[in-house]
């Protein structure tokens, strides 16, 4: 039995990085960009006001104040969108909105409220001069061009996330297409003679297939794009054939028939049809996980597809797809692979770790004063997979401990985390 670290580090060994596509940003939310992205403009692309005002020249209200307001004359006005032809000179003022390019010889924007505009309107005098009643720093009130990103230079390094902030930059340096690494094609079979699809009667001796869901759907939060191959019954022929469905994948999951009995056919046929780099890791619930490559002929090329055989048990099935198949899907998409954050926590419960595995307990995790608790959530039978829908998190309870006592300190892999107020 290796060690989660041991199993992490074989799996991830042994998949790569997919190849790059060209998509429009808004479809690529979530994926790395492939190449460093240079900007071919200055954002903004030119001086422009950051008020609602008049720009002025500095020296035209340097001393300006109530008592002796600086008496300009208006040449014009400019909103955003426009561009004001002429140039300010000593002694005149534009009226200009936020967003509009500050006209030539301006340096500097004076708000309205620091001007007696309103007071004019009120006493229904020509706004064709304003006296601006406060002096205002030297350049200010004027976002500079290229303030934000320079032309010509590094927006995005290779390998960046794109969270909404960066489909933004995308967009405001002007480009519509972005090339990134492509999202992973996930097969997922599961394998068991007891199964039948949800929406089908249910007869003795049969369960219905929850693993296909819940990892489908793990496959498509963390950005792959699942491939749904149906069940597989406990037999080498029907296996083989799904297998031969999943060498088009990227990276095949299977539930089930890892284990040790008669049944139990999928390290057989990863064995047979592939190389096998692993199985069984020292950890709880998750145990019987298998991992190797699955080969196929190809035009006389053997094409290798890595092949994640999880656990059949429900929540073993996530558990190991959230600590193994979630980071080997981060590599295939270009990112660094991490767990998720882990944080300290009270125990409250009790939990036994007798066969000194590394335990991970479903735990609800909520804030109490300024700590966390964790509070088991329930009987955590690796069958029973509302616990986990309770759950956010789960406990890890390290190999060498026999036993996590209630109200005893304990690390917390939060696999959900949705916010405690400010
Ligand atoms: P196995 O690894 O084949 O021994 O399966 C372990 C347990 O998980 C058995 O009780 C199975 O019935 C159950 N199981 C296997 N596959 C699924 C599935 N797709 N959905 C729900 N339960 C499953
Ligand atoms: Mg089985």
């Amino acid at each position: 039995m290796i060690s989660v670290e041991e199993a992490l580090d074989k799996i991830l060994a042994l998949v790569h990085v997919l190849d790059p596509e060209e998509k429009p940003i808004l479809e690529a939310l979530g994926q790395v960009v492939a190449e460093d992205i240079y900007s071919d403009i200055s954002v903004p692309p030119l001086d422009n006001s950051a008020m609602d005002g008049f720009a002025v020249r500095y020296d035209d209200i340097a001393g300006a104040g109530p008592s002796n307001p600086g008496l300009l004359e208006v040449l014009g006005e400019v909103a955003a969108g426009n561009v004001f032809t002429g140039r300010i000179r000593p002694g005149t003022a534009v009226r200009i909105m936020t967003g509009a390019p500050v006209p030539a010889g301006s340096d500097t924007v004076v708000p309205f409220e620091e001007t007696d505009e309103v007071k004019r309107k009120q006493n229904k005098e020509t706004l064709k001069t304003i006296g601006i009643l406060k002096e205002i720093a030297r350049g200010e009130n004027i976002r500079k061009a290229g303030e934000d990103i320079r032309k010509g230079s590094l927006v995005f390094r290779k390998g960046t996330s794109l969270r909404p902030a960066e489909i933004g930059v995308l967009a405001s340096v002007g480009k519509s297409t972005v090339a990134v690494i492509r999202r992973p094609i996930v097969g997922i079979l599961a394998t068991g003679s007891e199964l039948v699809e949800p929406g089908n009667p249910l007869v003795p001796g049969k369960i219905y297939n929850s693993n296909t869901y819940s990892l489908a759907s793990l496959v498509s939060r963390y950005g792959g794009i699942p491939r749904i191959l149906g069940i597989a019954p406990d037999r080498i022929s029907a296996l083989g054939q799904k297998i031969r469905r999943a060498m088009k994948t990227d990276i095949l999951l299977t539930s089930a028939g890892v284990s040790m009995g008669d049944y139990d056919l999928v390290k057989d046929v990863l064995t047979r049809k592939g190389e096998i780099s692993f199985w069984t890791v020292r950890m709880k619930p998750g145990k019987p996980l298998a991992f190797g490559l699955l080969h196929s002929q190809e035009g006389g090329k053997v094409r290798k597809v890595p092949h994640l055989g999880l656990p059949g048990n429900p929540v073993s099935a996530m558990i190991t797809f959230e600590l193994f198949a979630r980071l080997a899907l981060q590599k295939m998409m270009g990112m660094e692979p991490r767990q998720k954050p882990v944080i300290e926590a009270t125990l409250r419960g009790r939990i036994e770790n007798l066969e000194r595995r590394r335990y991970f307990a479903r735990a609800f995790v909520r804030k109490a004063g300024n700590e966390f608790v964790a509070e088991i959530t329930g009987p955590q039978g690796s069958g029973i997979l509302t616990s986990m829908a309770q759950a956010n998190g789960l406990v890890i309870v390290p190999e060498d401990a026999i036993v996590a006592e209630d109200g005893e300190r304990v690390r917390v892999m939060m696999l959900d985390w949705e916010g405690d107020g400010l």
